[in-house]
């Protein structure tokens, strides 16, 4: 592991909650910041606080647009781009499935607080 990945894994540690829960589908931060840096998650994976990734897309250098991040197919090539230029089609299929549960959280989220209503 080169120097400079190891700040940017330090960095973008620095960004999440450390709260070590293990949702975003890794054993703790840690892990899950040097798969972003490596390019196996993508920076939105932290579902305690998936807005840090754009604090952590920075720091990959991956660009975000100021909406909907999600649903952006140039953010998603950007960061292919950025995180690995040999990122293959299962890990991008893994990163749309990611996507995809992150809709369904949201959406399960407001019909939840439409029923608190
Ligand atoms: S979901 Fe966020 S807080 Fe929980 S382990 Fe993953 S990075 Fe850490």
């Amino acid at each position: 592991m080169t120097a400079s990945n190891k700040e940017k894994i330090r960095k973008i540690y620095e960004t999440l909650p450390k709260l070590n829960c293990g949702l975003c589908g890794y054993g703790n931060c840690g892990q899950f910041a040097k798969a972003v840096a490596e390019g196996r998650a993508s920076p939105f994976g932290c579902r305690q606080n998936p807005w840090s990734g754009y604090r952590i897309s920075e720091i990959i250098g991956a660009e975000v647009p100021a909406h909907g991040h999600r649903f952006q197919p140039a953010f998603v090539s950007s960061l292919l781009r950025a995180s690995s230029p040999t990122m293959d089609l299962k890990t991008l299929r893994e990163e749309l499935k990611e996507v995809s549960q992150g809709v369904d959280d949201i959406l399960a989220r407001i019909e939840n607080l439409k029923t608190r209503r």
